[in-house]
């Protein structure tokens, strides 16, 4: 099961229990590693996560956060 860590930039990151991996596809919404699938609670709890980092003006500016201000 996916647990979600925070990066040492301070946003969260999802990350795969099955593999120890940080990666999953959020095409398919499994891990990008060994396919393990992301349950919708874990997305819901990360969406959470990168709501609160926001609001609490975190720039992350990393790959993993799609609600990054200027990214681009
Ligand atoms: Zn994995």
């Amino acid at each position: 099961m996916p647990v979600i860590f925070a990066n040492p930039s301070g946003a969260p990151e999802l990350a795969c229990d099955e593999c120890g991996c940080r990666w999953f596809d959020r095409m398919t919404n499994c891990c990008y590693e060994c396919g393990a699938p992301v349950p919708e609670a874990e997305l819901a709890a990360f969406r959470a996560a990168l709501a609160e980092f926001a609001r609490r003006g975190g720039r992350p500016g990393d790959r993993t956060d799609p609600l990054a201000p200027g990214a681009s």
